[in-house]
Parts: structure tokens; C-alpha cells; sequence
């Protein structure tokens, strides 16, 4: 089959290589000039596969709140509200408020994140890719007692899962990440020992040069304007290189990996997609001295904030920000990222010197990303990730191909459903 992928993030990259692999005949279709640009591009970097939960958890609700006004807290919003914003936070508000559906995601998720971990694994043997990727676990701190109580809770639904996890004492944190000598509250950590690393953007551009010496087409610099169809399938896509130039490419399938702008072309077919851009920020920056760095990657639940090892580098991220599409950095932000690195990993780098980036987190208002047909037999969706695209990037990748070759999937898409918004 000739399958038209839109979109080459780091969702439409593991998509078109999985495609590929299966012996179809595949065409990218970018609007950036290279691939992994847009969210893909900076974000905490972390491949936290026993780490991913829906964004509409009934526990935060209340906790939440409080964070808008707190100097430091990790939840910002723009005020006043846009009106998508209002709607994102009632819908928001509504799935966290449904009896049973968290834990339900929550499982979804992490069967899928399993399954990524899995297909990682073996793309990283099939293909040589240098985007300082690693697998030597991820680090959840508890600044409180309270926390360290909550971390024992999920270490036993890990368990049942069978993710391999260990609640740690401050002294075996500090072994476990000798450089961690700052002053931030300390009263241990929940260590998830298979999560990993690894640069989303190295990995989604070296993914594409793989997937373009083995046959798939890579079309930057083309932004998907429309998709033609008829009451059962699409029969076209329109798209306009930066020439302003237009034309129909023809496919037998098409996939949407669009990220946040995804629900843009699904709403011409009648299906809409409730993704909303959560905003955040994250800054990279050379080691000064790789002793005091982290070994891994350490989430400092004190101020939310991930810092990741990446080869000599240093990224540190932050912030749930419902600010719609405004791609300012304001300076309260780097410094707040600044204060955590500091507390826990004091003398690892010039933090001032450090390249900053925000971007938005295709965020669905239950959590759960969207992967499952579309509104037209022969349209897929594989799109709305959240805060965890990365993480389940080669495992949406491989199920959303598994149906569009009519197999049974590795993991139920229950959760995933594209039509569920309109239930
Ligand atoms: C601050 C921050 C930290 C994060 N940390 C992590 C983390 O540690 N771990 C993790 O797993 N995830 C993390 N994420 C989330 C993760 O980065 C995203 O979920 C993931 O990058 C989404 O990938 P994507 O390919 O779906 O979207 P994108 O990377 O946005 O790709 C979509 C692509 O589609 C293209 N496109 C859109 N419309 C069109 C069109 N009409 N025509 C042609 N091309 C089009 C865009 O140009 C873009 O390149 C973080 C996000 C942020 C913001």
C-alpha cells in the first residue's frame, strides 16, 4: 500500500519506519524543513514508561488549584482564559470526575508504555541512531513524607504490571546519583530501573535520514492543507510546498501525526479532536563538570522539575501552562527550572548559558493519546501523546500499523478510541 503519514514528529517518524518495515511505500509529509521540530524538539527527554499517567487525575483537582497562584508552582494560566482554554479545563474536569476512568487510563497507558519500552529495544538493534539515548532508569524524589507515601501506593500497581520499581532511601538515592549533593528536601525516591532517556529531536531526525535511505519518502517544507474524500475514504490529500505551490497526492491509507494541529484536518471530516497545547519550557546546556550531573534522569517533585543526562549535556525541564499557543519565555520560568537544578545539582553546568525552548504538549482533556481509525476507512489517527509522546512513540507506532494491516493489536485501544470525545 502507498500510506501518506502527516506530520514528522517523533510520533510520524516511528510511524512511517514501522510502515515501512512492513514492506509499504511510504510518504512524510512536513511543514518544518527537518523532522522532530516542533514538540519533539526539546522537551524533558525522558522515556518514562512506567511513569505515564492521564493528564485528568482526580487527585490533582484540588492540589492543583493552589499551584496557579504559588511563585514557583508548576501549573500556570494565561488569564483571562481564551474560550479553548475554558473548554479544555471543564472537559478536563469532567473526565477526572468520571468514577473509574483514571485507573482504566492509567493501565491502557502503561500497557502501552510497555510495549514501547519492547519496540524501543528492537529498533535501537535494527537501526544505529546517535541521539544519546539510554536505559538506566529514572529517579521520583519525595521532598515529603507525604510523597514517599503516594510513591508506595504506585510502586505496588507496578508491581501487579510487572514494571520493575524500588522505593529508595535518601542514602541510596545519593548513591544512585552521587552528583545530587544540593540542599533540596530529601526523604527518598521511587526508582522505575527500565525507564530511559534520550534526545527526541536527535532521534526523530537521524529516524528520518534511516527511514529515507530505506525507500520512505520525506517530504519537508509541505504543509497538508486538506484531505479529499468521499462518504467511506480519502481519496486525496492536498498539499502546498513552501513554493506556494499545491497539488493531490494520492494514497490508499492515510495517517494523521500531527501533534497538536492534528484536529485541523480531522474537523473538515466531521471528527473533532480535542487536543489542547499545554505549554512548557526546558533549557539544555554543556556540562561543566559530568561528576556533578545527574547519571540518569531525576523528576524533583519539589518545584516539578526533570533533569536529564544527555551525553555531555544537560536538559532541564518544567511547567503545565495553559497559555493557547503563545511561544514566549518569560524569564520566572528558566529561573524556577534554575532554582531545581541548583538544589539538587549544584555546579553541573553554566545554567545561564543554557538554549531554551518551549513548546506544547498535544494534550487530550482525559489523557489518554488518540490512535485508532478515523472518520473514513482508510484514515488513521496516531496523535495526542500529551506529556508522554516520547515515551510512547514505538509503541503507538507499531499498533496503529498492526491495524492498518487488519491485525489484532499488542495492546488493547480501548482507551484510545478517536470517537470517544463525542460520547
Ligand atoms: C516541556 C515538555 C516536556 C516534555 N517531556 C517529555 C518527556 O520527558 N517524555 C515524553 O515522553 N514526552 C515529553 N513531552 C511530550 C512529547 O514531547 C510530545 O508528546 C511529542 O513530542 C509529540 O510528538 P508528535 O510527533 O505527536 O508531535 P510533534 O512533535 O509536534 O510533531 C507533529 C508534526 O506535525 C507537523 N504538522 C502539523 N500540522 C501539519 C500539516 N498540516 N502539514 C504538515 N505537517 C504538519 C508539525 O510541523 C510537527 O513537526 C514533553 C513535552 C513538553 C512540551
Amino acid at each position: 500500500m502507498h500510506i501518506i503519514v502527516i506530520g514528522g514528529g517523533v510520533v510520524g517518524m516511528t510511524t512511517a519506519y514501522e510502515l515501512n518495515r512492513r514492506g509499504h511505500q511510504v510518504t512524510v509529509l512536513e511543514r518544518h524543513g527537518i523532522a522532530g521540530n516542533e514538540t519533539s524538539k526539546g522537551n524533558a527527554a525522558q522515556r518514562s514508561y512506567g511513569v505515564v499517567y492521564p493528564w485528568a487525575d482526580p487527585a490533582m483537582v484540588l492540589k492543583a488549584l493552589p499551584w496557579i497562584f504559588k511563585r514557583d508552582g508548576p501549573l500556570k494560566l494565561r488569564v483571562p482564559p481564551s474560550v479553548e482554554t475554558f473548554r479544555f479545563v471543564i472537559a478536563s474536569l469532567r473526565y477526572a470526575r468520571s468514577p473509574g476512568l483514571f485507573g482504566l487510563n492509567k493501565r491502557a497507558m502503561l500497557r502501552l508504555g510497555i510495549h514501547s519500552r519492547k519496540r524501543f529495544l528492537a529498533l535501537e538493534q535494527e537501526l544505529d541512531l546517535n541521539f544519546d539515548g539510554d536505559h538506566k532508569g529514572l529517579l521520583h524524589l519525595a521532598s515529603t513524607p507525604e510523597a514517599l507515601e503516594g510513591y508506595r501506593q504506585t510502586h505496588q500497581l507496578l508491581n501487579e504490571l510487572g514494571i520493575a520499581s524500588r522505593l529508595l532511601t535518601p542514602e541510596q538515592v545519593r548513591e544512585a546519583e552521587p552528583g545530587m549533593t544540593g540542599n533540596g528536601p530529601l526523604f527518598g525516591a521511587l526508582s522505575y530501573d527500565t525507564d530511559g532517556t534520550g534526545d527526541c529531536h536527535l532521534f526523530s531526525r537521524d529516524l528520518a535520514q534511516a527511514c529515507e535511505s530505506r525507500g520512505v519518502s520525506l517530504r519537508y517544507n509541505t504543509e497538508t492543507e486538506d484531505l479529499l474524500s468521499d462518504d467511506n475514504r480519502v481519496t486525496g490529500v492536498v498539499a502546498r510546498n513552501k513554493d506556494g505551490k499545491a497539488e493531490t497526492l494520492e494514497a490508499d491509507a492515510v495517517v494523521i501525526c500531527a501533534g497538536c494541529w492534528s484536529g485541523q484536518l480531522t474537523r473538515q471530516l466531521g471528527l473533532k479532536l480535542p487536543i489542547y497545547p499545554v505549554k512548557g519550557y526546558s533549557f539544555t546546556v554543556p556540562l561543566a563538570d559530568p561528576e556533578k550531573a545527574p547519571v540518569s534522569t531525576v523528576h524533583d517533585d519539589n518545584y516539578k522539575v526533570v533533569s536529564t543526562r544527555l551525553g555531555d549535556r544537560l536538559r532541564a525541564s518544567g511547567f503545565v501552562e495553559l497559555a493557547d499557543f503563545n511561544r514566549d519565555i518569560p524569564k520566572a520560568r528558566l529561573a524556577t527550572i534554575r532554582k531545581s537544578v541548583e538544589s539538587r545539582f549544584p555546579g553541573c553546568a553554566d545554567l545561564m548559558a543554557a538554549e531554551t525552548w518551549t513548546g506544547f504538549r498535544p494534550m487530550t482533556p482525559d489523557g489518554p493519546p488518540i490512535i485508532g481509525r478515523g472518520p473514513r476507512e482508510n484514515l488513521f489517527l496516531n496523535t495526542g501523546h500529551g506529556t508522554f509522546g516520547w515515551t510512547l512513540s514505538a509503541g503507538s507506532a507499531d499498533v496503529v500499523a498492526q491495524l492498518i494491516d487488519g491485525e489484532e493489536t499488542s495492546v488493547c485501544l480501548d482507551a484510545f478510541r478517536p470517537g470517544r470525545f463525542a460520547e
